[in-house]
């Protein structure tokens, strides 16, 4: 069964978020469940830097048809080409979207500098395609496997698409966060070489704009997202971003599949950005890991503080004003904060402040840093993550196998992986974290108190650390559920003229 995966980030070469760290272990994964994957991606200077060259035996570059596409009259002159390439670590093959004046610019991959992000992504679902419709004639895809807005017009362009030769590849189209849908003005749809009937309410026009996201969720096969409960969340109106009405009429096609954990990347006794790596039959470490971040990030060095840590983007979806909020509480009772994070200004000027005003028990830092981001997950004893709504959330994942106890709200995913500590979950040895219902500051409160509460029973705390980092979320197991899903799609691909 052939894959072709479509992304706009993956890691080690790209991630801004949770989707680069899903696309650099799910498709080695799908490899591994007996899928032969290829992987498209634009040509962001990090990716195309970052590949290496084609392992394959035809490895000429594709040039992009451009009749009845995306209005390459917007385009610069240069064809955009697909170039075969190889992905580090995993070896896959790959194609590169190679068209440098859309790709070829620094700083964040979606970030709109030209304000030609339409067009750029456009290209990226056309050229997904023209693969699936199959351009590369010594490898033509059975599934085309689409991930969030930037990808929504390929499962649109595959149905539109009339191409002599073969059927054309089934698509399935992931949602990784139905908040960010890729918007645009109404007059990129004349440049999309779209039939006009498709700007409109059954189409890919949304409140007068078109919408990228929409476009992914009216044509593709199938529609999954990225946890079981975020399932069901965004067909109803509080999480379905205006679009929860056609998330129902299409209820049939949509599931849930929750994501995994790269455990060569995320497990403390192997990582490489521990001094003092740990495990589970060696707890007393995580000690020694506290003292590391505490120096590291400017935390007094006490080894008796509870350390609550983030690892965040700080945008209002992961809901950490409610933590700014309890800064203080947390610091009188005797607690430390240690925040990595970078987003919206104001939220990161008020951790900032918090921290000025706790020097030594509030240490921040804002921007990214992978290493920073291990060492926090390896030294706190409590992960917060109070998110407004949360598709899957890695982090939380991250936290029970390195022993930092999330402190969850429990919605989407966060609500699929954490077992709260109530006394039937303790008493049964489920129990991993702390969830609260109410999204409030009394809310998160009350589920602080019972953190310290049970840190403060020792005993109790480790068993419960020793339950969480037990608990094992593979990508195989995800990797299978995707690949029965492709399976079932295969006899039923048509032709839509
Ligand atoms: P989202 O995709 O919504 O940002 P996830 O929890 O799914 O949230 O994934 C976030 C990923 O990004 C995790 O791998 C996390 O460690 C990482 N991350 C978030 N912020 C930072 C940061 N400032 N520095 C380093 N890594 C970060």
């Amino acid at each position: 069964m052939k894959v072709l995966y479509v992304c706009t980030e993956i890691f080690p070469l790209l991630k801004t978020g949770g989707l680069g760290d899903v696309s650099g272990a799910l498709p080695p994964a799908l490899r591994d469940a007996g899928c032969d994957v290829r992987v498209l991606l634009p040509g962001f200077p990090a990716i195309r830097d970052g590949v290496g060259p084609s392992h394959l035996k035809q490895a000429e570059p594709l040039a992009l048809p451009a009749r009845r596409g995306p209005e390459l009259s917007a385009l610069p002159a240069q064809a955009p080409m697909l170039r075969p390439a190889t992905l580090p670590g995993s070896e896959l093959a790959a194609y590169v979207l190679d068209a440098p004046a859309l790709f070829n610019r620094p700083g964040n991959p979606y970030a709109d500098t030209q304000g030609d992000n339409g067009i750029r992504f456009a290209l990226l679902g056309w050229a997904a395609a023209c693969l699936g419709h199959g351009l590369d004639a010594y490898w033509q895809p059975d599934i085309v496997h689409c991930h969030d807005w930037h990808t929504g017009l390929a499962p649109l362009y595959l149905r539109q698409m009339a191409m002599p030769g073969p059927p054309r590849a089934a698509s399935v189209f992931t949602i990784h966060n139905l908040a960010y849908q890729g918007i645009f003005p109404r007059t990129l749809f004349p440049q999309l070489g779209l039939p006009d009937y498709l700007f409109g309410i059954d189409g890919i026009e949304f409140w007068g704009q078109v919408s990228f996201m929409k476009a992914g969720l009216q044509a593709a096969d199938r529609i999954t997202t990225v946890s079981p409960a975020y399932a069901r969340e965004i067909m109803a109106a509080e999480q379905g971003c205006g679009l929860d009405g056609l998330l129902r009429a299409r209820s049939n096609v949509v599931s849930g599949i929750l994501n995994g954990v790269d455990y060569a990347v995320w497990s403390p006794s192997r990582d490489d950005a521990l001094v003092h790596p740990y495990d589970v039959e060696s707890l007393e470490e995580k000690v020694t890991a506290k003292a590391d971040l505490q120096r590291k990030i400017g935390l007094q060095e006490r080894p008796d503080a509870m350390v609550f840590g983030v690892v965040s983007r700080l945008t209002e979806q992961k809901g950490l004003h409610l933590i700014e909020a309890v800064a203080d509480e947390l610091v009188r009772a005797g607690a430390q904060l240690a925040v990595l994070g970078a987003g919206d200004a104001p939220l990161e000027q008020a951790f900032v402040r918090a921290a000025a005003k706790h020097p030594g028990q509030i240490a921040v830092q804002v921007g990214y840093n992978e290493c920073l981001a291990h060492g926090i997950m390896a030294g706190a004893d409590v992960l917060l993550v109070p998110s407004r709504f949360e598709p899957c959330g890695l982090t939380q994942l991250y936290g029970l196998r390195y022993g930092a106890l999330p402190l969850v709200h429990r919605v989407g995913g966060l609500a699929d992986t954490v077992v709260d500590t109530t006394p039937e979950n303790l008493e049964a040895g489920t129990a991993t974290g702390f969830v609260f219902d109410e999204f409030s500051t009394q809310g998160l409160r009350a589920a602080l108190r019972r953190a310290f509460d049970l840190h403060a029973l020792p005993g109790a705390w480790k068993k419960v650390q020793r339950t969480a980092m037990g608990q094992r979320f593979d990508w195989r197991e995800a990797a299978g559920q995707y690949a029965a899903l492709y399976r079932s799609l295969i006899p039923q691909t048509d032709r839509i003229a």
